[in-house]
């Protein structure tokens, strides 16, 4: 009997009997307190899930992100914008080619033209994203119609191979990947690289501040990456074309 009274005691949140005499816990100043502090602790606590579901859910850019890529399209708005340029311009080249329209100026189309398709500020530079688009376009459109893979995932993994995103030197790692690229597809200097000095990034040339050796670093990627991603214009595409299967 004693201690079916003792539980009862527990569940009304009595104090057990050796503690009889002394004030229940209910009843004490600092109860109001203990649970005014319960509340906001948990409240605190749904605050924080609520914080990181929604930081999640506008977190994850597609390209920068969850593969092999996504370093490298972190660190370079120009390789970004190339993976954009290249999406689209394969997907409307594709399209006429499955409408049996014949090959048109992808320069006319409206699709190369809204080089900024796409774009964020967190990206980066939003010119060399634009810059990245458009080689990236003309590319892809050329591979679509002539009926060659979907290649520049596959060089943007080897130029990304051994990267670890760093917000150090991510400018400069841009500006030197556009370089590198533009050493093998020549295009007409953008107006703010003209003005600034570039390093010499020359194998053998030791690079003395992280600035100069992350452009290097961004050289040789970006050039790496033009010579697996350009087109390789084949002599005669209609028989490529033709004798597909
Ligand atoms: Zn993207």
């Amino acid at each position: 009997m004693g201690y079916v009274r003792t539980e009862d005691q527990i569940f009304l949140g009595r104090i057990p009997s050796q503690a009889k005499g002394q004030a229940s816990k209910l009843d004490s100043p600092g109860y109001p307190l203990l649970l005014a502090l319960e509340i906001a602790v948990i409240l605190l606590a749904v605050l924080v899930f609520l914080a990181t579901a929604l930081n999640a859910a506008d977190k994850p850019e597609r390209h920068m992100a969850g593969n092999a890529v996504a370093p490298l399209c972190w660190q370079s708005a120009f390789a970004h914008g190339f993976m954009h340029g290249y999406e689209n311009g394969f997907r409307r080249g594709d399209g006429d080619y499955q409408m049996g329209r014949t090959a048109q100026d992808p320069r006319t189309l409206a699709e190369f033209k809204d080089s900024a398709a796409g774009y964020h500020s967190e990206f980066g530079d939003k010119e060399r994203f634009r810059r990245g688009y458009r080689e990236g376009f003309l590319g892809a459109y050329s591979d679509s119609m002539h009926n060659r893979s979907f290649r520049a995932f596959g060089a943007a993994k080897i130029a990304a191979a051994g990267m670890e995103p760093s917000a150090q030197g991510r400018r400069e790692f841009d500006a030197g990947f556009a370089s590198g690229y533009d050493s093998l597809h020549p295009q007409p200097p953008m107006h703010n690289d003209a003005k600034s000095k570039t390093p010499d990034c020359k194998l053998e040339a030791v690079q003395t501040s992280p600035a100069a050796a992350a452009f290097c670093d961004g050289y040789r990627r970006g050039r790496q990456f033009a010579f697996f991603a350009a087109p390789i214009e084949e002599a005669q595409p209609g028989v490529q074309t033709a004798s597909r299967q």
